[in-house]
């Protein structure tokens, strides 16, 4: 790229102010989801707005599959949203799907696709009464004495404005609060996040004679240090499907870019696609099995693991993990590893908890600093590089939401704000809801 150039630009405009609500969520992805069902259950007007033409965030156009398992004793421990969503994408199975696939909600039936995901979410925000607004990308905001007064959107009509009271960020990467003005964070103590990764789905793969993953890792290190193959990864991370020709791989590996600095996020599109071009040569050509795979699916934006992370009223470390830390204040539960795939290189960190164990995350961990009238609702939330690293999964991201939507009504009942809002209030509110807390 050309050295850095800067343009003085400035512009005045009468910017229409399309839309008012009780609450706006930025982003449609598990967490606006579950933040914009929950909202709207509550009795609050609420509107999800959403870049693209569908909702889903890294679970649609990312690609991401399958839901890791957030369960304790065999029982998932996010709902009542996440049930639902589960339930719905079930439910568009055809028959003879649903006598293979029984539904079931244990830790061992992940199933996912990114299709139905976008369709069960749709269903599910309508029928709550939210309203959705597509194709509109966060542009600025509007503060007032320190709130949130609206938030501007670039839209294909120009430039669109929608007026809210409370506002939830659920765009992943902490976009609003950034805007806002929050304090955030981002990465390890170098400041590197997790490695992106470009997801694919390849069929038509003869299961009968694919060898053991075992062994298709000695192939995979063999042609790696042979030289036939330079892709980062230590090994190849793949998942099956519902269907036995078809394998999910989440192992390209996308290093040192900053996935909210637009160049790095350009290149990073790239790079994964190389290597996903690199692995399907290298399958085809090594591994018995592969010879006919065909690319069944893409993730049309690469998987982003970690940017921003707000700082809240309320900072979580992985001391948390480590100390199955319970508090009165809890709104989700965690059971997920801590699940660091190296910043910069090779390699994954894995710690993992007791089947029936879980952490706690309190409250505080989605209201951010400096503003005073957002929620988050997303993975940015207020908690260290290790601890986001559990926390980012889609179930829970699905309940920090929930939580984050349940927040945002319990402030406009109370008139409050949402650093005045008492955590536990939260909490019992969630429960009754059927949340597990
Ligand atoms: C490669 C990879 C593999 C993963 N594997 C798994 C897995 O196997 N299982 C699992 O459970 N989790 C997995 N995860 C984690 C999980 O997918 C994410 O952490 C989770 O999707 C985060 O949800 P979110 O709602 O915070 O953000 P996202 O899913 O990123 O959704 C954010 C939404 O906001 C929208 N948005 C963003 N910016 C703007 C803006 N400026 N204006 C308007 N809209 C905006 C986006 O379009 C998107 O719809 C993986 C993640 C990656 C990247």
């Amino acid at each position: 790229m050309s050295e850095e150039k800067t343009l003085s630009y400035s512009f005045q405009a009468e910017v229409p102010v399309i839309a008012e609500c009780d609450v706006l969520i930025v982003g449609g992805g598990p967490g606006g989801f579950g933040a914009g069902v929950m909202a709207a259950k509550q009795g609050a007007n609420v509107i999800v707005a959403e870049r693209y033409g569908a909702l889903g965030g890294m679970a649609s156009y990312g690609e991401v599959t399958p839901f890791m398992p957030n369960h304790a004793n065999g029982e998932s421990m996010d709902r009542p949203v996440f049930a639902a969503w589960r339930k719905r994408m079930w439910d568009y199975f055809s028959d003879e799907e649903k006598k293979l696939h029984p539904f079931d909600t244990g830790d061992k039936a992940p199933f996912l696709s990114k299709d139905i995901a976008m369709l069960a979410m749709e269903d599910l925000l309508l029928e709550a009464g939210a309203k959705i607004l597509y194709h509109h990308t966060l542009f600025d905001v509007r503060k007032r004495d320190g709130r949130i007064t609206e938030v501007l959107f670039h839209t294909k009509s120009g430039l669109s404005a929608v007026r809210a009271k409370i506002f939830i960020d659920s765009t992943g990467d902490g976009d609003l609060a950034a805007l806002a003005g929050c304090p955030v964070e981002m990465g390890n103590s170098e400041g590197l996040c997790q490695p992106m990764t470009t997801c694919f789905k390849l069929d038509h793969i003869d299961a009968a004679r694919k060898p053991s993953w075992q062994e298709i890792g000695e192939i995979y290190k063999k042609a790696k240090a042979e030289g036939k193959l330079d892709c980062l990864r230590e090994n190849i991370l793949a998942f099956g499907t519902l269907h036995d020709d078809c394998i999910h791989f989440n192992t390209t590996r996308i290093i040192r870019k900053n996935a909210t600095n637009a160049l790095e996020l350009s290149q990073a599109e790239i790079e994964g696609r190389k290597e996903v071009r690199k692995y399907i040569k290298f399958l085809r050509e090594n591994v018995p099995g592969f010879e006919n795979a065909q690319l069944k699916s893409l993730a049309h934006h690469v998987g982003i693991r970690e940017t921003r992370r707000i700082r809240g009223l309320v900072y979580q470390t992985s001391d948390d993990f480590f100390k199955r830390a319970k508090y009165d204040d809890a709104i989700a539960r965690v059971n997920y590893p801590i699940d660091i795939h190296d910043p910069s290189g090779s390699g994954t960190t894995m710690h993992y908890m007791e089947k029936d164990q879980w952490y706690e995350l309190r409250y505080g961990t989605i209201v951010p600093l400096n503003s005073e009238n957002l929620l988050m609702g997303c993975r940015a939330i207020s908690v260290d590089h290790a601890l986001h690293s559990s926390s980012r999964i889609m179930p829970a991201v699905c309940s920090l939401g929930q939580a984050a939507g349940m927040a945002a009504a319990l402030c406009l009942q109370e008139n409050v704000l949402p650093k005045e809002l008492d955590g536990k209030k939260v909490r019992e509110a969630l429960k009754k809801e059927g949340a597990f807390l």
